[in-house]
């Protein structure tokens, strides 16, 4: 949109695929058609699955498309002008008009684009891939120097596109444009801290160490980084639910909701573990980051 350059839409969640062509100035964007992203539960691969038949079937028609803006001339003339939906499994189709802009539309109207501003949604996580998408637009990225950087940490490849990092289990992938998939995670099921196979129950109201491995990953820190940690109750469907009672795993059918308070007062101090390491760089300079 940014560009003026036409682009497809194509997505499948379930068994059903939407698609949708965009032209700018021409045909209606995503935003003339849901002005507002979506709020509350939304269907994801994660949570519903995905059907591969559903993926072919959206794939074809959006690649048909593909081809005749390619073609041009009379060909883009039988581009399709609606958002077109079908569920494999229901077959059960969908069409909402897409055949001009909305007017007064943010993003092809007004020109505001806050995802690409990194205002929409700051992390994103991939369905299906154990992994989150950051969106940082505020800093673009050397990929030489953070080659450089990176190398003492684990393998580094990158070219004037992407840059790629491993260091087992994570993998990172960088984009010019600062975007960034990254993670590191932990979780620990309160009632076995004193061990597997070992279960003992929290009791309310009572304080507990509960230390959380978060199994190891590695990071350069800039001026200015900082370091958001998020605590939760659960992480379904990485990891089996917790109804937050006595009951065992997978048969639970009671759940309760648990109210839980992270002290981070000077006598019971919560906090994150961060070994520095120190390196050897390319000149032969140790320096610890
Ligand atoms: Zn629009």
């Amino acid at each position: 949109m940014k560009h003026s350059l036409p682009w497809i839409y194509a997505a499948a969640v379930g068994s059903y695929g939407a698609t949708l062509n965009v032209v700018p100035a021409k045909t209606a964007c995503l935003a003339c058609i849901f002005p507002d992203s979506p709020r509350g539960m939304v269907e994801t691969c994660e949570t519903s699955g995905i059907l591969n038949t559903a993926v072919n079937l959206v794939a074809s028609v959006a690649a048909t498309e593909a081809v005749k803006l390619l073609v041009g001339g009379a060909a883009a003339e039988q581009l399709r002008k609606t958002l077109w939906s079908y569920d494999v499994w229901r077959s059960e189709q969908a069409e909402i008009a897409a055949d001009s802009p909305r007017v007064g539309c943010r993003a092809c109207g007004e020109r505001d684009f806050v995802h690409l501003a990194g205002e929409g949604r700051p992390h994103v996580t991939m369905c299906g891939r154990n992994s989150v998408q950051i969106h940082e637009q505020a800093r673009t990225i050397d990929f030489a120097e953070m080659q450089q950087r990176l190398e003492s940490h684990g393998i580094v490849r990158h070219n004037e596109f992407v840059l790629k990092f491993w260091r087992d289990p994570y993998e990172m992938t960088l984009f010019p444009d600062g975007r960034a998939i990254n993670m590191a995670s932990g979780i620990l099921r309160a009632r076995y801290r004193k061990g597997a196979g070992r279960p003992v129950f929290l009791q309310p109201g009572e304080t507990y160490e509960l230390p959380i491995d978060l199994i190891g990953t590695s990071n350069v820190f800039e001026r200015g980084h900082r370091i958001r940690v998020d605590v939760t109750s659960s992480d379904f469907p990485a990891f089996d639910r917790h109804l937050n009672t006595e009951e065992p795993f997978g048969s639970g059918v009671k759940p309760r909701i648990a109210h839980q308070t992270v002290y981070h007062n000077t006598t019971q101090a919560s906090y994150v573990l961060l070994p520095v390491i120190t390196s050897r760089s390319r000149d032969g300079v140790r320096k610890s980051q």
